[in-house]
């Protein structure tokens, strides 16, 4: 039967499931399809989506260097002086003296030791987990982390233990379970600002508890380093708890405006996970243009305070604005602020409307989130203009009241 199937090229029961699956299908169908479309500029504040001129407020570019012409130079000139690829891993063939560079870098701006440069944000939390966590260990993360930490944790050989989103009280239960089954050590692993709803770990409590049972800590801080904190060093910084997080990694798909990650904590923690994290060993290293831009990113971040200033006041002024015209934007506390829509069809829907008036957002659905709480995640830039804001508002207020999320 499967044979008369003129548009079926392979016939294994592995690929079953593609040729049954429908979800995206059915949303192009709709008109309403939000994925993969094609960017035809830098994501900036504003940015050319299918050939339409939209206000970006979908994108982690929150210091605004993505397309910072110092940023770009400093990408240009490493083609030029060490060519356009590694084409090996850091542990081998694969290490330049801009990575040493930007290591160094890294440590001092954290105010740690030490800092290992991963190829994304992604890898980097799979390395360093699955490396640090081994076959007594026990890892304990917050419900809502990000994938890779999920990830990193599955890979481990460690036993895996999660606490109620944000719950202090629900962590304090879990770790005093863990410390009397697990014979090992204990890692515990939060985001520091979670990323589709913008709220913040509760840190002062989570690293008391933490001590308590002698657990080391990991912060993922993707959304917090060069957001958070008084010199942009992150959620740690930001509680005055430096020295208190045993390890951050960050990203720097983000705030850096490039591509890569890392992890900073303690010279010899460190150096064993440098020496044994797979995704680190078994995958080449960031491009030369790559780590150029964090380069000169960080040199930005360092002299011009000013830019985390604005992200907040723009970040601050949305929430404000969206509370007062009645949208539900959950528990931000961050330039991450989402507004809570319903069910993922109304979202879809939301998000094309919204790109139809020239405003690019991102939808956020099941099972990111749970059902009947789809959201539009909108996330601001230091550099986005009064004039476009007001534009955002006025955008979203429309789509919101003819949708009668408001009055
Ligand atoms: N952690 C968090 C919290 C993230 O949001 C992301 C990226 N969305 C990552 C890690 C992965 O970072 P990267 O994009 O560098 O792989």
């Amino acid at each position: 039967m499967q044979a008369e199937d003129k548009t079926r090229m392979t016939y294994s029961a592995i690929f079953e499931k593609c040729y049954a699956f429908k979800d995206a299908d059915n949303v192009k169908a709709a008109g309403v399809y939000p994925y993969f479309h094609p960017l035809g500029s830098a994501p900036g504040d504003s940015v050319v989506v299918d050939g339409h001129k939209c206000i970006m407020v979908g994108s982690n570019n929150y210091l605004g260097l993505v397309n910072h012409p110092k940023v770009k130079e400093a990408a240009e000139k490493a083609v030029r002086d060490y060519g356009s690829g590694c084409t090996g891993s850091r542990f081998l063939n694969g290490t330049l003296d801009l990575h040493i560079e930007l290591e160094e870098r890294l440590a001092k701006f954290m105010k740690k030791d030490a800092a290992q440069v991963f190829s994304t944000g992604f890898q980097t939390n799979l390395g360093t987990i699955s490396t640090l966590v081994g076959k007594n260990d026990a890892v304990i993360i917050d419900r809502k982390v990000h994938a890779c930490i999920v990830d990193g944790c599955r890979l481990s050989y460690g036993k895996i233990y999660k606490f109620a989103h944000n719950d202090m009280d629900d962590f304090a239960r879990v770790i005093a379970n863990v410390r009397e089954i697990v014979r090992g050590g204990i890692l515990v692993v939060a985001d520091g600002v979670f990323s589709m709803e913008g709220d913040i770990i509760k840190l002062p409590r989570l690293v008391e508890i933490a001590k308590e049972y002698d657990a080391g800590i990991l912060i993922d801080d993707a959304h917090g380093v060069g957001v958070m904190g008084e010199t942009g060093a992150g959620t740690a910084e930001h509680f005055g708890l430096g020295d208190e997080v045993d390890l951050t990694m960050g990203t720097f798909s983000k705030s850096f405006a490039s591509l890569g990650g890392f992890v900073a904590g303690d010279a010899k923690v460190i150096d064993y996970i440098k020496h044994t994290a797979r995704s680190l060993i078994f995958s080449a290293s960031i491009p030369p243009s790559n780590a150029a831009a964090v380069l000169a990113a960080l040199d930005i971040i360092e002299s011009e305070p000013e830019r985390r200033e604005n992200l907040w006041k723009n970040g601050r002024r949305m929430k404000k604005e969206f509370d007062a015209l009645g949208f539900n934007t959950g528990h931000s506390e961050t330039p991450i602020v989402p507004i809570v829509v319903g069910n993922d069809m109304d979202a879809f829907v939301f998000w094309k409307e919204l790109f139809d008036n020239g405003v690019f957002t991102n939808p956020v659905v099941s099972p990111a989130v749970p059902p009947g709480q789809a959201m539009i995640r909108t996330s601001y830039t230091a550099t986005h203009t009064d004039d476009q804001l007001d534009q955002v508002v006025e955008v979203i207020a429309k789509v919101g009241r003819a949708h009668g999320l408001i009055k």
